[in-house]
């Protein structure tokens, strides 16, 4: 039998995640499956990269594993490092990075003889197809070049873009467009001003928050002013919702879906349960509703409902939100509803004026450093990554109409110019949210690695 060669191009949580599965399960005949990751380090990526700071995950243990069918396998291995943790810790990020990497070697230990993994340190620059169901050509910083069978592009989080408002800034000093790209110094008597009150922007407090003798005062701005609420250790699987009722609501209006997510809510409080049971329940089914909602809807949604969604979808370690608290309550932190209307360079510090949601009076104020914390931007479109621009350019994917990610069709296969899902050519990662929506965490992730493994292995 002919070798057939797999390629996975990024080493995250999906990348590595889909290789574990396919080393598990692999194709019938003898398999070459190289995984190509541009860092130093596979199993990382943003989220779980080995930082000078603790930074938690948001959920907890016992809910990130990185295998739907052994769903305490993270908590096991964690307790073998630390015997006193509970399902219900939010542990350490990095420390899931290392549980990546153990996954990985398990399954490459244990894995059938007619499979072999090859893990390469190099950046994907471009793949190439030649013709329709011949292999694609990928091509790797170095000059490298590999023949494959089939590529999966799990590339994962992009960078931030920057905000209209930022544009006389972006090459200041003490401007950064990408937190997870940056090396910067706090100090308490800077004034920081952080664009975004999300899980992004609580990261950075917690950095600069690290040692309180150095702890800036921060002014965190996004339009709603929403800061995540606390996560707590409710039952995801106790709530019993009407799901027939939701797809019909949302079959019918968005409207209908709102009132129907605010009554489940309500149901599971007055039944003694937490609002979170709900959006979890809805979170189950968000793919569903998701592809039963038309554009117009999925856009007034966007516009409209996503900041109050993801408010109340991520959620706060409890350690995360208590310190986010108490540094409102010392004056450390202040909050803003408003938008932004100007970032202007002021000698080694950036003046920005911003408009109060509520009371529309305009305000500035001179800061020493300004931290983008939008949190990745998924339209490929507008990026600056050299493998998306260029096999977007050849037509190999197309970007989904809202900006969301890349259209895909079953399985994860990616879907060209001329509206085909190529044969060859599969994406698994958060991009995923063009055609499910809910596709960033762990919690869905795990399911679409091990969908596209069974797909590669059994498929052809
Ligand atoms: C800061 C942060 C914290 C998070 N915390 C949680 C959490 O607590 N719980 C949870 O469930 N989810 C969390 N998430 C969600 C997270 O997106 C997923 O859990 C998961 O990390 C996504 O994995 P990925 O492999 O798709 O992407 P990534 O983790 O971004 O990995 C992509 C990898 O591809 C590599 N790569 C990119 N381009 C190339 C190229 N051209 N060539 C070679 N390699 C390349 C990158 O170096 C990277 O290692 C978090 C996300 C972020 C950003």
């Amino acid at each position: 039998m002919l070798l057939r060669t797999i390629v996975i191009a990024g080493g995250g949580f999906s990348g590595v995640v889909t290789a574990a599965n396919l080393l598990r399960r692999p194709p019938a005949g003898p398999t070459r499956l190289v995984l190509i990751e541009r860092g130093a380090h596979l199993g990382r990526g943003v989220a779980y990269a080995d930082w000078k700071f603790p930074y938690l995950l948001n959920v907890p243990a016992s809910r990130m594993s990185a295998s739907s069918a052994a769903p305490n396998q993270f908590l096991q291995f964690a307790q073998r490092r630390l015997p006193q943790v509970t399902g219900e810790d939010f542990l350490p990020r990095s420390l899931y990075g290392e549980y990546l990497q153990e996954v990985l070697l398990a399954a490459q230990l244990s894995a059938p003889s007619n499979i072999r993994l090859e893990i390469m340190h190099a950046e994907v620059l471009n793949i190439r197809r030649i013709e329709r169901h011949l292999p694609l050509q990928v091509e790797l910083s170095g000059g490298a070049r590999l023949t494959a069978d089939d590529v999966v592009l799990a590339l994962g989080n992009p960078p931030p873009s920057s905000i209209p408002a930022a544009s006389a800034v972006l090459d200041h000093p003490a401007y950064t467009n990408d937190p997870w790209c940056a090396e910067f110094q706090f100090d308490r008597p800077q004034n920081v001003m952080l664009i975004g009150t999300g899980l992004t922007a609580v990261d950075v407090i917690n950095r600069a928050s690290h040692d309180p003798l150095f702890t800036p005062t921060i002014h965190a701005v996004s339009r709603h002013g929403l800061v995540p609420p606390r996560q707590t250790a409710f039952r995801p699987d106790a709530f019993k919702g009407d799901g027939n009722a939701l797809l019909l609501a949302a079959s019918r209006s968005l409207r209908g879906l709102t009132s129907a997510v605010r009554l489940l809510a309500s149901e599971a409080e007055r039944c003694g349960g937490d609002w979170r049971e709900a959006v979890t329940f809805v979170r189950n089914m968000a793919p569903t509703i998701w592809q039963r909602l038309p554009e117009r809807d999925r856009v007034r949604f966007l516009r409209h409902l996503r900041a109050q969604w993801d408010v109340h979808r991520h959620r706060l370690p409890p350690q995360m939100l208590h310190r986010v608290e108490s540094l409102r309550n010392n004056g450390r932190l202040h909050v803003h509803a408003a938008r932004i209307q100007r970032l202007q360079p002021q000698g080694t510090r950036v003046e920005a004026t911003w408009i109060e949601r509520h009371s529309g009076q305009t305000r500035s104020q001179t800061f020493d450093r300004i931290v983008n914390c939008t949190g990745p931007d998924y339209d490929i479109a507008r990026s600056t990554h050299s493998l998306w621009r260029n096999i977007l350019q050849c037509g190999l994917c197309v970007p989904d109409s809202l900006g969301l990610g890349l259209r895909t069709g079953p399985g994860g296969a990616v879907i060209d110019a001329n509206g085909w899902p190529g044969p060859h050519l599969f994406y698994v990662g958060p991009m995923l949210r063009a055609d499910h929506w809910e596709a960033t965490a762990v919690g869905e992730l795990r399911v679409h690695a091990e969908r596209l493994a069974a797909v590669l292995s059994e498929g052809r």
